[in-house]
């Protein structure tokens, strides 16, 4: 089942089950961390009380993303709880709320918003990435290069805004 926009029209009292795929394209996801969306799966129960409804669930990603280092893409999976209230429109909406109009609920939306929200500040494609070559700009996970070694460290921070004319 494809979830988009949910009706909450005529809801069952004993609450409903949302289990579906979200569809977004990777492009409507901000910055250019996002290269694909593989799957977004959820899970969640909702339930009512009053005029607010509650969702309970989790929202499972698999995502591709550049690595901030070598800019290569890489597989990403994360599990998202998805805990939030759905107020009406134009109430004033509690933390971890969301809000729904003309008895339907944007679920495509919420997505992209937890999406946004859990995607890592600083992508890495394996916590040792070793980059590129600031030189030749080859790929040192495939291998050394020929470039000499970059001189690293305080010194070499010192020489490198001298030599700037910092
Ligand atoms: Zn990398
Ligand atoms: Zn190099």
């Amino acid at each position: 089942m494809l979830l988009g926009k949910v009706s909450l029209a005529d809801f069952p009292k004993e609450g409903m089950v949302l289990s579906g795929d979200v569809r977004i394209a990777p492009d409507i996801l901000p910055g250019d961390a996002v290269s694909g969306v593989r799957r977004l799966h959820m899970e969640a129960r909702l339930f009512k009380l009053g005029d607010t409804f509650h969702m309970d669930g989790t929202l499972e990603a698999e995502l591709e993303l550049i690595c901030g280092r070598c800019l290569e893409p890489y597989a990403y999976r994360d599990s998202i709880g998805v805990r939030h209230s759905l107020q009406p429109d134009g109430q004033e909406l509690g933390p971890e709320a969301f809000a729904y109009a003309d008895e339907a609920f944007d679920v495509e939306a919420m997505v992209r918003e937890l999406v946004e929200l859990s995607l890592p500040m600083k992508p890495l494609c394996t916590e040792a990435c070793k980059g590129l070559c600031p030189s030749c700009g080859a790929n040192w996970n495939r291998g050394a290069c020929d470039c000499r070694p970059v001189p690293q460290g305080p010194l070499a921070e010192a020489l490198k805004k001298l030599t700037k004319g910092e």
